[in-house]
């Protein structure tokens, strides 16, 4: 009996000998995956998480 996984990306049981887009199920779920890595699905929000501690709040307004 072949051993099977879920695929990271769709949850599929899939089998790990002879599958050369391991470890997706397939050679969609990695186009998928890579194209969701490029994109922004998977960046990292750090422009809504403000640096807590190391900015400090100076007025500094020479309007
Ligand atoms: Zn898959």
């Amino acid at each position: 009996m072949p051993r099977t996984f879920p695929c990271p990306r769709c949850g599929e049981a899939s089998t790990w000998e002879a599958n050369e887009f391991r470890p997706f199920c397939s050679e969609r779920c990695k186009l998928i995956d890579l194209g969701a890595w490029a994109s922004d699905e998977y960046k990292v929000p750090t422009q809504d998480a403000p640096q807590a501690g190391l900015q400090r709040q100076e007025d500094d307004y020479e309007d």
